[in-house]
């Protein structure tokens, strides 16, 4: 069994960090008058919200700039995380430490972020790593049009490899706060645990098709019961 955490809003809140970083960068390659306010963040590919960010500001996203955005945004993360804050959700750190000792069970990040900026800020909200060792990042879809969609087969694979053994979908449960999430794991016949510790209503969660939809983390004994459960 695999089970899958999106990192923002899910596992973790930095307050608006990232998006700030991102808009450090844009300033400092291309000057002071670039916003990042306008584009969408929440439950994105990081390079598709570079390319958006860059379109939006009437920049063209050649492979060069995106480059350098993803550079510039790793050099001002750290900054803005010790200024704006990054924390553990409710019950997020007590549900990895119970699955993590549950036998049988992988645990695995998919996330939109690049895995050197989603492990900043995963350390810097106290979230050990080592527990997810099946993981699948921001950049890793294959197709030139990047999409979440595309990250559980990678995912799946990435735990056949490790273990020597084939899983379906039902055997692998997605755990996020927005509906790409709902849909990345619906899109792949996998589970998914919709939690509204987000910008995403937990009605609007449980319409987009979530098996489950939770208030946060913090029932981590119900949580677990769920997961575990599958014939
Ligand atoms: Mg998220």
């Amino acid at each position: 069994m695999l089970v899958l955490f999106d990192i923002d809003l899910t596992l973790i809140k930095t307050s608006g960090a990232g998006m700030a970083a991102m808009g450090d960068a844009g300033r400092e390659l291309f000057g002071p008058d670039f916003d990042e306010t306008r584009t969408d963040f929440a439950g994105r590919l990081d390079p598709l919200i570079i390319r958006d960010l860059l379109r939006d500001n009437g920049i063209e996203p050649t492979p060069a700039r995106c480059r350098d955005m993803r550079a510039g945004y790793a050099r001002h993360l750290p900054r803005r995380l010790e200024s704006h804050g990054a924390q553990p959700l409710p019950g997020a750190i007590d549900l990895v430490n119970q699955l993590h000792a549950v036998p049988g069970l992988t645990l695995g990040l998919l996330t939109g972020n690049f895995e050197e900026t989603g492990r900043l800020k995963l350390r810097a909200a106290g979230v050990d790593t080592s527990a997810f060792v099946c993981n699948v990042w921001g950049d890793e879809s294959p197709h030139k049009e990047p999409a979440r969609e595309d990250l559980p087969p990678i995912a799946i694979e990435r735990y056949r490899a490790r273990h020597n053994t084939d899983l379906s979908g039902q055997g692998v449960t997605i755990i996020g706060d927005t509906v790409h999430d709902v849909s990345c794991a619906l899109a792949n016949g996998c589970r998914v645990l919709a939690v509204a510790t987000g910008y995403t209503s937990a009605a609007e969660l449980q319409r987009a098709g979530a098996h489950r939809v939770v208030g946060d983390l913090s029932d981590v004994e119900a949580i677990k019961a769920w997961l575990l459960d599958v014939e």
